[in-house]
């Protein structure tokens, strides 16, 4: 059978490094707040190209903390609104309800699934503060009509980079475009930890050393509290790992890109659409490779049939969701025609060569 994910496999590549660094933590007596954190966030920022990186608990703490940061120092208040693509994984619009601003959902285009940003000025009202962009799939979403709107409202672009690490706009890294963005290391993603893990970059000193004291029961100073904050740090185990998987996130996405590539060209069915390629390459590190079909759950029971393992991202949107009920009235027939149809394909570093082609040759047989 071919695993969606085979996470074994993918961190076995990597295991005398990771063993010897998890020992090296073990057996040094500090786990939190300590070296292995601090490397792994310099070295985060300095892939990324901002000024700061702030490791975190986990992906959704990342993007919660931006938004309350920014409340603390006045720049954003409970009951502004934030413009959120309508189809994303529901962590993105938490991250907003959660510090009592109001989601404003925006659709996606049909094309590339992320936020159509033609659509985004029709939605922005006085009480807009701050575009929440995410680079879904692995695929970056940015251009200068962005920037300008942005500019023109004053409104702050945040990042939800929790697929996309690694993919460029025109030389920048994704978690460089905007003010401030959260990233994810959930074991799934292309980087990803042993446990849950996250982490927040910006070139915004103020911002990030509210981020860093919010996170650590709102201190800066060991039992100076300045902000009701809460405990969000990343482990030392976790930043070890990670630290190590770093230098290697580069190969990985140009695996998946191979792969990728090597989908688009082999599958020719004639009622599958294909993810699109962006013109240029390095925009998509292709965290998953989704297919469309309005005949999805036929084509997923043939492909486990065939031995191949997929996965729906994602069966429901977030204003259909039961935790939303308040939005389930809300007509965005773009974002519910992708739940609809969408289907990831297994993509990841380790597939073999035969697999690839089984893939290939099974959804061709559809
Ligand atoms: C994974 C993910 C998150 C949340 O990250 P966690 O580390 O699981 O909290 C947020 N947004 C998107 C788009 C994600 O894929």
């Amino acid at each position: 059978m071919i695993k969606f994910l085979d996470l074994q496999k993918i961190n076995l590549k990597y295991q005398q490094e990771i063993k010897e660094a998890l020992m090296q933590t073990f057996r040094s007596g500090w786990y939190l707040l300590g070296e292995k954190t601090k490397s792994f966030e310099e070295n985060l920022a300095d892939y990324i190209g901002t000024d700061h990186a702030i490791g975190v608990a986990n992906g959704l703490d990342a993007l919660r903390l931006i938004f309350r940061a920014y409340i603390e120092l006045g720049i954003m208040n409970p009951g502004d609104e934030v413009l959120v693509p309508a189809n994303t994984y529901i962590a993105s619009v938490l991250a907003i309800s959660d510090n009592g601003m109001i989601p404003v959902f925006v659709e996606p285009d049909i094309n590339t699934y992320n936020i159509d940003i033609s659509k985004i000025e029709q939605k922005i009202s006085p009480k807009t503060k701050a575009i929440l962009i995410v680079h879904l799939q692995g695929r970056i979403v940015f251009s200068e009509k962005l920037k300008e709107i942005a500019t023109k409202y004053k409104l702050k672009i945040i990042e939800d980079n929790a697929q996309a690490i690694g993919a460029e706009w025109k030389g920048i890294k994704s978690g460089n475009l905007g003010d401030a963005s959260g990233f994810s290391f959930y074991p799934g993603k292309n980087l990803g930890a042993l446990g849950d893990a996250g982490a927040v970059t910006t070139s915004d000193k103020k911002l990030s050393e509210t981020i860093r004291a919010l996170g650590n029961y709102g201190s800066n100073q060991k039992y100076i509290n300045i902000y009701k904050g809460f405990n969000s740090r990343m482990d030392e185990l976790q930043a070890a790992v990670l630290d190590i998987k770093l230098k290697y996130i580069d190969h990985e996405n140009e695996m998946r890109r191979k792969i990728a590539n090597r989908f688009i060209s082999g599958i020719t069915h004639p009622q599958i659409i294909l993810p699109e390629n962006p013109a240029a390459q390095k925009e998509h590190v292709w965290h998953l490779f989704v297919i469309r079909t309005e005949k999805r759950d036929t084509l997923q029971n043939h492909l486990a049939e065939k031995g191949i393992q997929t996965i729906i991202h994602y069966p429901i949107p977030p204003h259909k969701q039961a935790a939303y009920k308040e939005y389930a009235h809300f007509s965005l027939p773009v974002t519910e025609k992708l739940h609809n149809e969408c289907l990831s394909l297994p993509i990841s570093s380790i597939l073999e060569e035969e697999e690839i082609q089984q893939i290939i040759n099974s959804v061709n047989m559809f």
